[in-house]
């Protein structure tokens, strides 16, 4: 809930700063127009605003909308923006067979974006936004953790897997443990 206030302020700031951009009349293409009356439209973050020229005098309504893109760098250089599904689906599958539900995913999937966002944050290097996710993983559930570190750290060899495991002691030993249980969990499935 307070994600969602801290990310309506954000937007409201960002609309405030609009509210005093200059917008062309689309009639006689005058640079100045006034705002007549400005209308907050919260479910799709966007404002209406009537506007009047201050040269031909005629009116016209403008809606605008607050950019809330993010971009990740990809290991490669390129761009790509930040794609709530995807994160969510990474999510999943690392809290699977965990007391992660698909809920609280979603929940933290939101509040990574949200507290971004929320900083003015406009892009970010994936790597940086996956030990954001594991930073957060940690306190949740060791191996949706340890499971999301595989995939995203792409561990060289066994050798590199076990020490993250170590470097997260003293739970490290019951990740072990965890782990070894749900592969039981996997084989029992395939029976
Ligand atoms: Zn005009």
């Amino acid at each position: 809930m307070q994600d969602i206030l801290l990310l309506s302020s954000s937007v409201q700031k960002c609309f405030d700063s609009l509210n005093s951009l200059d917008m062309r009349c689309p009639f006689c293409n005058h640079e100045d127009s006034k705002v007549t009356d400005s209308r907050f439209a919260a479910e799709v973050n966007a404002i209406r605003r009537r506007r009047e020229c201050t040269q031909c005098m005629r009116r016209f309504t403008t809606f605008e909308t607050v950019d809330l893109s993010l971009q990740v760098k990809k290991r490669d250089g390129t761009f790509e923006d930040f794609m709530q599904d995807k994160l969510i689906h990474g999510l999943d599958a690392a809290c699977r067979h965990t007391r992660v539900s698909h809920d609280q995913v979603r929940a933290l999937a939101y509040k990574i974006k949200a507290d971004l966002v929320g900083k003015g944050i406009r892009e970010i290097e994936s790597q940086r936004l996956g030990e954001i996710v594991l930073q957060h993983l940690l306190g949740i559930d060791v191996v949706a953790y340890i499971r999301f570190a595989c995939v995203y750290k792409r561990f060289k060899d066994i050798q590199e897997l076990v020490e993250a495991i170590q470097s997260i002691a003293p739970e490290g030993s019951t990740v072990l443990r965890e782990l070894e249980q749900e592969e039981d969990i996997h084989a029992a499935d395939e029976k």
